[in-house]
């Protein structure tokens, strides 16, 4: 009995460490997208490589997390420095790895949101870097979350929105950015949305059922506006005209919504 009480106890301990530790690991694939995709190169072949040497870097240099403190975010091989954003989207991935289970439970509701919660992050942080997004993670997400809709009650998976709404909210999300990016274009000339934005709220509406848009939006918009106006205070180089990456706050707002 009091074996068995020290294992659960242990168990309990460890899990949240086990959480971060894979959580850091699903990052460090994370970051391996983010640099690639936008280059159009495969995520899986050649193995990570300094993007300045060219060269193979060692295991111990690819540890998630570690490798970037002990190297002193430099490169093992050439010296070069390292960007951050290496280190902070392995730092998000390993606390939102924690964050979802202790949040959704185990079971199938903690691995949606968790994989939800990667995919909106890769596409923001590219977004942020290139101003692109992607295609390959916005129209397959659009489908894994038509799709999970309809198997969600088969899996047991709660909290899932059901297949119309799911459809309506990829409707309603990409349809009410697209008439705001064709509004601003007819009124201004100017592009302010790109396709990219409409395509990813067709994604998170898909996931968040037509009920849970007008929220995401809001909460988007917002904090968009809100970084926006901070920029302008703080930079002479920005105004109203200057173009602002939008998909890390239709992100923000999707995992505010959503949490
Ligand atoms: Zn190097």
């Amino acid at each position: 009995m009091a074996g068995s009480l020290v294992t659960e106890a242990l168990e309990q301990a460890w899990r949240p460490v086990l959480l971060f530790v894979l959580g850091s690991c699903i990052g460090s694939f994370l970051n391996v997208c983010i640099t690639r995709l936008p280059r159009g190169e495969s995520i899986l072949f050649p193995a990570s490589r300094c993007r300045a040497c060219k060269t193979q870097l060692p295991g111990w240099a690819n540890v998630p997390l570690l490798s970037y403190i002990l190297l002193r975010a430099r490169c093992v091989l050439c010296g070069v420095r390292i960007s951050p954003r290496y280190f902070l989207v392995e730092l998000c991935t390993a606390a939102m790895a924690p964050a979802c289970y202790y949040r959704f439970g185990p079971g199938g509701l903690f691995l949606a949101r968790l994989s939800f919660a990667c995919a909106l992050l890769t596409a923001a942080v590219i977004d942020f870097e290139t101003g692109i997004i992607p295609d390959v993670i916005s129209v397959p997400g659009t489908g894994a979350g038509l799709a999970l809709s309809c198997i969600a009650p088969a899996l047991a998976i709660p909290d899932m929105p059901s297949p119309p709404s799911a459809v309506l909210g990829a409707c309603l999300g990409g349809g009410v950015l697209l008439a705001t990016a064709r509004g601003y274009r007819a009124i201004t000339g100017r592009d302010g949305l790109g396709r990219g934005d409409v395509k990813l709220l067709a994604m998170i509406g898909a996931f968040a059922g037509w009920d849970g848009v007008p929220g995401i939006l809001f909460w988007s918009a917002l904090t968009g506006t809100c970084w926006g106006l901070g920029l302008m205070l703080l930079r002479k180089d920005v105004s109203l005209t200057t173009p602002l990456p939008f998909a890390p706050f239709l992100c923000l707002g999707a995992l505010l919504r959503m949490s």
